[in-house]
């Protein structure tokens, strides 16, 4: 069962509303599976410098998850895009 860590109105990141960018989902874990929406912007941000508070999986188990059929959905491919 997936956790949401917050609501998809707030960015867990920069606490911004959802009203100034879109929010996208982003996994802090996939095992037990953890979600938080952020901004787009501040997704790229947890990835690139990286925040590794958001950050709370073993690489390789983003992989496994994706590889597991029932885990491909639309929200997600964004995520398998930016190797999250
Ligand atoms: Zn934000
Ligand atoms: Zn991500």
């Amino acid at each position: 069962m997936t956790e949401f860590l917050n609501k998809n109105d707030i960015c867990l990141v920069c606490f911004g509303s959802s009203l100034d960018s879109k929010l996208l989902k982003h996994h802090i874990s996939y095992f037990p599976e953890r979600v938080a929406y952020v901004h787009y912007d501040c997704h790229n941000r947890i990835h690139s410098v990286p925040l590794t508070n958001f950050i709370q999986y073993d690489e390789g188990d983003s992989r496994k998850f994706y590889d597991n059929e029932s885990n491909k959905t639309k929200d997600q491919t964004i995520e398998a895009r930016l190797k999250s």
